[in-house]
């Protein structure tokens, strides 16, 4: 099993991390002075534009896409490094690049099931960083961890479908960017439970789509969009909409969520070793009482360990990607859900440690410890909570021993 990244990924590799270094860190400050200066949290701010533009002049745009005549025709093994790399800027790389969520999962739902008519509308805009889309799947009155719950209605009226119901932690919904979304729910109650659902484009500006509120996360609201809460009453929309047949919600859930996943595992492993980078700098200039915290015995517990973590981690993550490129995202399903319950909590460590190397600085916006800690720590809820993952890996491990039947 080779886990070195191609020829082609390597250049790109280096193009990126120049990127990262002499353009993105730099502008991080200036990001959010221009976000606070326009008074609105979902500001787009200039700077992002000018740095979209530079990326996608230096070939570093729609890397996550393995299709070449749309995105960099990159496997997701030669994904994996890149995107690491952006995750060390969580905020702005991955936008930058055109390789955010859930815009990502999103296109590659678009350019898998999507009709023509549909790709020209809305793959081509996103593909171009000229819009944002959001993923409406999450219901506050189901356990929508348990996606058969869900219980909006998709019901088909003539020559159009109605949708009804609310959703919430829709990222991204609350910018004015965002021009579409994809969402899920029953069409059909009476079919098997894995037949109910279906999946449908809702463009935002459809009468009846409401965003009800923002929700903050532990206190704070993200910018980009948030995470709101989105009320649909009687919306409709053309019957072309529908992605794929009646009844193959679940089929394309499945194949959104692979990709999805590893993608947010790539990019905890590039905060994990930003975190990493902080934690040793700031260890070796403060010296409580007399030696630098970089020589107490505790804190080389910490960065020994955080070293190893991050290795096995990374390691995880790259066969994963590698086992995706070779057997398929359903052949691959137990190292994708491995991944996802091993690369959130692994960051949210790291991170941890580094927070208490900084003492209080760790826990203000002077760095960036505080927001990448919270955002790994929601990665153990989204994208399917840790237990779910956990669920369906032991199920697979039990079946082995189990009598054939
Ligand atoms: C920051 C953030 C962004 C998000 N973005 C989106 C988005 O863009 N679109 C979207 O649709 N959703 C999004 N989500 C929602 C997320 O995917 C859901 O919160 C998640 O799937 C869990 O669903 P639920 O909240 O309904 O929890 P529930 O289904 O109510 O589950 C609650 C808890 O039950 C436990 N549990 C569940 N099953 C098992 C089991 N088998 N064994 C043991 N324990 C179990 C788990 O601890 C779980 O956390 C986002 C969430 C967050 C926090």
């Amino acid at each position: 099993m080779d886990l070195a990244p191609s020829p082609k990924a390597e250049a790109l590799r280096g193009e990126l991390r120049d990127f990262l270094d002499t353009r993105i860190l730099p502008n991080e400050a200036t990001h959010q002075q221009q976000i606070d200066a326009s008074g609105d949290r979902h500001h787009h701010p200039a700077i992002l534009e000018e740095l979209k533009a530079e990326a996608r002049e230096r070939g570093l745009w729609n890397l996550f896409l393995p299709d070449a005549e749309h995105g960099a025709g990159l496997t997701n093994l030669d994904y994996a490094h890149l995107a690491e790399i952006t995750g060390r800027s969580p905020v702005i790389a991955p936008e930058a690049t055109n390789c955010a969520a859930p815009d990502t999962g999103n296109m590659e739902v678009l350019h898998m099931f999507g009709t023509p008519d549909q790709q020209d509308e809305w793959l081509t805009p996103l593909l171009e960083g000229r819009i944002r889309s959001a993923f409406f799947m999450t219901e506050p009155d189901q356990a929508s961890s348990d996606a058969r719950q869900i219980a909006s209605r998709i019901e088909r009226d003539g020559d159009e479908y109605v949708i009804n119901g609310r959703k919430w932690w829709s990222s991204g919904a609350a910018s004015d960017r965002c021009k579409i979304g994809i969402f899920m729910g029953v069409s059909d109650p009476d079919a098997e439970p894995y037949r109910q659902q279906s999946m449908i484009l809702v463009p935002l500006d459809t009468p009846g789509v409401r965003v009800v509120r923002d929700l903050p996360v532990f206190g704070h609201y993200d910018g980009h969009g948030g995470h709101p809460e989105v009320e649909f009453t009687d919306v409709r929309v053309p019957a072309t909409n529908l992605l794929a047949e009646e009844g193959d919600g679940f089929t394309i859930a499945q194949a959104r969520l692979g990709p999805g996943r590893i993608h947010h595992c790539m990019r905890l492993i590039g905060m994990a070793e930003r975190g990493f980078d902080l934690m040793c700098e700031r260890s070796l200039v403060r010296e409580p009482f007399g030696k630098p915290i970089a020589r107490q015995g505790v804190f080389q517990h910490w960065i020994a360990q955080a070293r190893v973590r991050i290795e096995q981690a990374r390691l995880l993550t790259l066969k994963a990607a590698y086992l995706m490129d070779t057997v398929g995202n359903q052949g691959a399903r137990m190292e994708i859900s491995a991944i996802k319950i091993v690369a959130p909590s692994m960051t949210e460590w790291v991170l941890d440690k580094a927070i208490q190397t900084h003492g209080g600085a760790g826990f203000s916006n002077d760095f960036p410890l505080a927001m990448m800690w919270a955002h790994a720590r929601t990665l153990r809820m989204a994208d399917g909570p840790d237990e779910v993952h956990e669920m369906a890996l032991a199920r697979r491990e039990l079946k082995r021993y189990l009598p054939e039947s």
